[in-house]
């Protein structure tokens, strides 16, 4: 049966189970270790990060011509069926009440030659960037994966959060010294949501 991915993106009240698997905790366990022992000189305990969400040029160019500006694909509108979220506020949307644009987008431009485009929403009308500190606490609702990326956007870990607490782990990748950029995704959906950087990164 074909899978509709869009539709998949936005369906952010779904149900949603995650069982932690070995790898992830595998993966944690590491990120532990290095947190509290190997840690990298220079790192301290508490690695300050900045979430960023799509550039307000991105958000502006899809709101006026309704295409990707990436790609040049056809957006689409239609009234929240699922909680999103936008990737420019970075809030849930508010389902059955706010219209939100349906777009391709290339989280990996700037970054690396090798593309993952993918469906992302954004709020049909100008919604105000996301600019604060820290994770913002719209998003910790929703079922979350943290992939930490290297050189050449090699996958070095990757961490599944489902109860909200996502600050220690980000901290955790990021005090690694070779990973350069952490991506957040809905861990039901696949989508990007935001990336994570080093403050001063
Ligand atoms: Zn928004």
């Amino acid at each position: 049966m074909a899978v509709n991915v869009a539709a998949e993106c936005g369906r952010g009240r779904a149900v949603f189970v995650w069982q932690q698997g070995a790898d992830s905790s595998a993966s944690e366990q590491e990120a532990s270790s290095i947190h509290r022992g190997n840690k990298p000189f220079g790192v301290s305990e508490h690695m300050a990060f900045q979430v960023l969400a799509i550039s307000d040029s991105m958000a502006t160019q899809v709101r006026e011509k309704l295409a990707s500006p990436q790609y040049g694909h056809p957006a689409h509108v239609e009234v929240a069926t699922g909680t999103g979220p936008c990737r420019s506020c970075l809030r849930t949307f508010e389902v059955g009440q706010e219209e939100r644009i349906l777009f391709t987008y290339n989280p990996f431009e700037g970054l690396d030659a090798y593309p993952s485009p993918g469906p992302v929403f954004v709020h049909r009308t100008a919604c105000e960037p996301f600019r604060g500190e820290g994770f913002p606490e719209t998003l910790k609702s929703l079922p979350l994966t943290l992939e930490a990326y290297g050189d050449d956007r090699w996958i070095l870990d990757r961490v599944r959060v489902t109860d909200g607490k996502v600050d220690e782990p980000i901290e955790m990748l990021l005090a690694k010294s070779e990973v350069r950029y952490v991506h957040v995704r809905h861990t039901e959906a696949g989508c990007f949501i935001a990336q994570v950087n080093r403050v001063g990164s």
